[in-house]
């Protein structure tokens, strides 16, 4: 683990960082490095909806021609999905030698997508969480942890590169985790597939989908399946799954443990070893890549298919009755 005392900003100061992109994660580490005091531009297209966030934010705009001439650090904050194209067509052939390009997501890299002339620097900083949450636990004067590695070190400096960025976004204040592209993609494909974002949707849907057919209804369905997660989850984000089981009652405890040993457990198992087998073997990239070709159709099908659910339309009707406020996020 690294922290701000063993990274230093001097690496990135006197050159010219330019972020492609500014959406989550683009306008997160183009304002904390601007906060420490780093020379930040944006490149994004003319016709780019993130020109008037960057502009109102003063940041100046260059075209991805100039941010090639005059760079030092290219940062692809792009969606991964549009990174390769811009790198065969604008930066390949004309990206000077010894320069260098960081990643916050290895996937292009490690799937092959972009394969970087070898008298680049490659490097990954991979902050775990959001953007908005980078810019918004940076101003408490914290930071979210970040994963840094290295593909490719031309000129001997990579590592330093990447601790003094990661430092610049606000990771040494928490801590910053050397790994390599390989395990930051397997792991964190993995880990939105697995669990975060598949497991738990999948818990959610399939949970009450098998109480609403079994006749109970959905508004209660909806709370015990959907609502009372996030209360479950603050306790174990604050103290970990025994935590969470000391407060409670004996009765949830108990029937914890028991799904988890009577039915859970070996189905999981064998099913997460699965998905990760289709991430390791780059058959998930495959697929991802070769529905982007298509314009995302299944994407967009799963979209309209799941939007349509009967929880959204419960979901929408009881948080009506609840005083939430809506975060606003740029
Ligand atoms: P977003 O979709 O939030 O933002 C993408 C930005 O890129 C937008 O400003 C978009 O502009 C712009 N853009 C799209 N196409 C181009 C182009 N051809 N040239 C220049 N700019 C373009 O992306 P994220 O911030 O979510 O993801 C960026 C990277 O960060 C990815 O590699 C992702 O894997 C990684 N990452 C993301 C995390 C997250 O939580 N979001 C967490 C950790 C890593 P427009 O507004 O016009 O579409
Ligand atoms: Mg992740």
């Amino acid at each position: 683990m690294f922290y701000n005392k063993d990274c230093n900003l001097e690496f990135l100061k006197n050159k010219i960082i330019t972020i492609i992109g500014y959406g989550s994660q683009g306008h997160a580490h183009a304002l904390n490095l601007r906060d420490n005091n780093i020379d930040v531009r944006i490149c994004l297209k003319k016709d780019s909806k993130s020109n008037v966030k960057a502009l109102n934010d003063n940041f100046e705009i260059i075209s991805i021609e100039k941010a090639v001439d005059i760079s030092d650090f290219l940062v692809m904050l792009l969606p991964d999905e549009e990174q390769k194209s811009i790198y065969d067509l604008y930066i390949h052939n004309s990206y000077k030698s010894k320069k260098t390009i960081i990643f916050a997501h290895g996937f292009n890299i490690h799937y092959k997508q972009i394969i970087p002339r070898n008298d680049l620097n490659i490097i990954l900083i991979a902050p775990k969480a959001p953007g908005h949450t980078v810019r918004s636990t940076f101003k408490e004067g914290n930071g979210v942890p970040s994963l840094i590695g290295i593909y490719q070190d031309y000129d001997k400096n990579s590592f330093n590169y990447a601790l003094a960025y990661a430092k610049g976004i606000g990771s040494g204040n928490i801590g910053i985790i050397s790994t390599t592209f390989k395990e930051e993609t397997e792991t964190d494909l993995f880990g939105e597939q697995a669990v975060l974002c598949g497991g738990v949707s999948s818990l959610i849907l399939t949970g009450f989908e098998t109480l609403v057919e079994s006749g109970y209804s959905p508004e209660l369905s909806y709370f015990e399946c959907l609502h009372e997660l996030k209360l479950i989850v603050d306790l174990i984000y604050e103290g970990g799954l025994c935590d969470m089981r000391y407060s409670i009652s004996n009765t949830a405890e108990y029937g914890d443990y028991y799904v988890y040993e009577n039915y859970y457990y070996n189905i999981f198992k064998l099913k997460m070893k699965k998905i990760l087998k289709n991430i390791q073997n780059g058959n998930f990239a495959k697929s991802f890549i070769l529905d982007k070709n298509v314009n995302f159709l299944k994407l967009n099908t799963y979209r309209e298919k799941f939007s349509n659910h009967l929880i959204e339309n419960i979901g929408n009707k009881i948080r009506k009755l609840f005083n939430f406020k809506k975060k606003i996020i740029c």
